[in-house]
């Protein structure tokens, strides 16, 4: 498979390539140049996780078997539970990795592919991402870790994860938004000619594994009732949303992706009209989501090649507030506890007409445990902490405070 860029750059590169550039010159995104329709029988037979990774991936690296085995089996070392909720309703769970989000699928799969590399890699977190890239990369000491995340803007428990690792991981507040930390990791880019990796979900290497756990649990929701899913996805950055919707246009049983924002508005505006207005992000409960910018949008307009009326027959884009998302919280629907980003989906779920065409699988994107001081007040009770992020917390954390200045963080990076 090669890459190309969703802009008007025609050059096409390889998989390996398209990770370490992270961006096209051009301003676009990576994107594989097709996205191959496959066999969906042999998936019908399958039944490890592992399996349907090294199946759908083989399309898309260039990896022999044995290498891709190597990297999937290192990956992809926890759980991926589907929760039957009632007849057609499916819970995924993707918080059952190290740091007890969803960004530990990509991550481990990002860290397992560069692997044999080494370099800089630089994180710009809304939260979750940084702890799970630096997981993923702790003590893999050809490379150096360097997080950037919002101060004051993570919960309590985030912050430990981002902060307590040592080894070849360093951590910065900065003194501004998820914006903000972005803007400097990509002057840093622009501006030195460091060996730099970006690990944010921009990079092809942390999308692209997430394809995987739609396949999976279309199809096992598939098998039970021969029915079709419509994803209920938490929409931040819109990279898991993409990876759904690249799942559906591989041949997998997915009739609809709900995009489930919060607060933030640019998608579900933009659908609505037709005017794409990015803005600043506003500050909600479902803080990993609080993007004013959805930078994977623009991955999913190149798939519909910029239609807009295409796209509205595959995407729906709902948003929840953050009072909703607080009264989801309380009323624990199917006796689920639920972080505020998975709210989002419930509450959406909960307010759209279904039919009985079709499963609704609601996506699970962080353990409620991460997200205790919002929650546990909710609904009265303690939330028991699983047992990885137990382990990650029980560190003490340390991180430097820094100015959100472009250059002065340069002078850090040399
Ligand atoms: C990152 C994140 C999201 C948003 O995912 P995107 O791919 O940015 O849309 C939602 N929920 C949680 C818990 C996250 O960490």
């Amino acid at each position: 498979m090669k890459y190309r860029s969703t802009g008007t750059a025609p050059k096409e590169i390889s998989f390996r390539e398209a990770i370490s550039q992270n961006m096209p010159a051009d301003g676009g995104l990576f994107v594989p140049s097709d996205i191959p329709k496959l066999d969906i029988n042999p998936f019908l037979k399958m039944n490890s996780y592992i399996d349907f990774a090294n199946a759908i991936l083989e399309n898309y690296l260039d990896s022999s078997k044995i290498e891709l085995s190597e990297i999937t089996s290192r990956a992809f070392v926890f759980p991926t539970p589907l929760t039957k909720l009632d007849s057609r309703v499916f819970y995924l769970e993707l918080f059952h990795g190290p740091t007890a989000a969803f960004k530990d699928y990509g991550a481990r799969f990002f860290a397992e592919t560069l692997r044999p590399e080494s370099g800089t890699v630089l994180v710009a977190t809304s939260g979750d991402t940084g702890g799970a890239v630096a997981s993923a990369f702790w003590k893999m000491n050809n490379f150096r870790v360097i997080i950037l995340f919002p101060e004051n803007r993570v919960s309590k428990r985030q912050e430990r994860q981002l902060t307590n690792w040592g080894e070849n991981i360093k951590s910065y507040a900065v003194k501004g938004g998820f914006d903000d930390c972005q803007r400097m990791v990509k002057s840093a880019f622009q501006k030195t000619n460091l060996n730099l990796k970006s690990a944010n979900s921009i990079n092809i290497g942390r999308i692209l594994p997430q394809v995987i756990y739609y396949a999976y649990s279309s199809v096992l929701a598939y098998k039970e009732n021969k029915k079709p899913s419509r994803f209920f996805v938490p929409t931040g950055n819109a990279g898991n949303a993409c990876a759904a919707v690249w799942a559906k246009k591989m041949g997998f049983p997915i009739s609809e992706v709900v995009l489930c924002s919060n607060a933030n508005s640019t998608l579900a505006d933009y659908v609505k009209t037709g005017s794409y207005r990015a803005r600043t992000s506003i500050s909600t409960l479902a803080n990993a989501m609080d993007v004013g910018s959805p930078s994977n949008f623009e991955r999913i307009l190149h798939l519909y090649n910029r239609d807009l009326n295409q796209l509205r027959k595959d995407i729906l884009v709902t948003q929840t507030f953050d009072a909703e998302i607080q009264s989801t919280i309380k009323a624990k629907p199917y006796d689920q506890l639920l972080c505020p980003h998975t709210a989002t989906a419930f509450n959406s779920y909960k307010k759209m007409e279904t039919d009985d065409k079709v499963n609704s699988i609601l996506v699970g994107t962080a353990h409620p445990a991460k997200f205790e001081s919002i929650v546990e007040p909710l609904i009265g009770q303690i939330i028991p902490v699983p047992e990885a992020l137990a382990e990650t917390l029980s560190r003490p954390g340390t991180f430097e405070t820094i100015s959100s200045d472009e250059n002065s963080f340069l002078k850090i990076l040399s």
